[in-house]
């Protein structure tokens, strides 16, 4: 593929079909990225550029504020979650994009349906916001983990369908990109974790016990995609073992999404020439 690949030509390589019938199988998808940069170079460069394009785009989106971007991020851990919400978004100004990080729940979000505390951070007009983890983790590690009856989460694939359509009629565009690594490479990434100061923190015993039930959380990501990629909010399969890779290919999704939103500067409401500044 060519250093710069189009928009298309990534979309054919990452996004699951919204129409598949039969289950989708993640070992379809890559996990290197190398077929759409051939290098780390031309990933680091498209990047570069794309992060710029959506630093300006999000200025005119907030200016509009005629519609706003939800772009959901969802990974095993350290699929890089965070590293790619940081290289996207490191031109644009952070007072127009909102992060939430969905942790396990509160007695209080409990208490409601698991889509209340996901729509009450949903962006405002004008805004985007990005969603580390997300309501996708009701039919993940709640599915995995047992921790909600099965019939309930069965429920969810149709209700969170329904809520994104909403959120979609309502002007919020909504792009969902799944960060995705072999087994091979989170060993790495958790072993770095391990050996490296800076990174310790990160580590956290739990991530053992998920990379345990692999298989199953493998599982509950091929149940989504098929049933949750639809023809108004698709997901797409981001191969993430390699970080420059992953955060070129999800920039040129997101600078996609923005340009397709069309953000537009609004007409000022007064003439210039009403003004004279000495
Ligand atoms: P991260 O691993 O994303 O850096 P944390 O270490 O705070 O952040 O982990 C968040 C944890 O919260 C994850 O283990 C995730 O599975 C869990 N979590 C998120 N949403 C839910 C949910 N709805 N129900 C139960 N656990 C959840």
């Amino acid at each position: 593929m060519s250093s710069q690949p189009s928009y298309d030509e990534i979309r054919a390589l990452t996004m699951a079909d919204p129409k598949a019938k039969k289950s989708v199988s993640l070992k379809d998808y890559p996990t290197r990225g190398d077929k759409v940069f051939e290098s780390k170079k031309d990933a680091m460069a498209s990047l570069e550029e794309d992060a710029l394009a959506i630093n300006e785009l999000q200025d005119a989106l907030f200016a509009g504020k005629a519609g706003a971007l939800l772009v959901v991020l969802q990974g095993i851990d350290t699929a890089g979650k965070d590293g790619t919400t940081k290289e996207c978004f490191k031109y644009t100004s952070p007072l127009g994009v909102h992060v939430h990080a969905f942790g396990r729940p509160t007695e209080i979000e409990l208490a409601h349906d698991y889509l209340w505390r996901i729509h009450a951070a949903a962006p405002r007009k004008g805004y985007i916001a990005v969603f580390n983890r997300s309501h996708y983790e009701d039919v993940l590690v709640v599915k995995v983990r047992n921790l909600a009856p099965s019939k309930l989460v069965e429920q969810r694939y149709e209700q969170i369908n329904r809520f994104e359509k909403h959120l979609i009629e309502n002007g919020t565009r909504v792009l969902k990109l799944m960060l995705h690594i072999s087994k091979e490479e989170q060993g790495q990434r958790l072993k770095e974790r391990l050996e490296v100061p800076s990174k310790r923190w990160k580590f956290n015993p739990s991530d053992l016990e998920d990379r345990k039930l692999w298989p199953d959380y493998q599982d509950a990501y091929e149940t989504l995609l098929q049933r949750c990629s639809t023809a108004w909010a698709p997901w797409h399969v981001v191969p993430a073992d390699s970080r420059s890779r992953r955060d070129a290919i999800a920039a040129r999704l997101i600078r996609q999404e923005l340009e397709m939103m069309d953000p537009k500067y609004p007409d000022p409401g007064y003439r210039l020439e009403q003004y004279k500044i000495d």
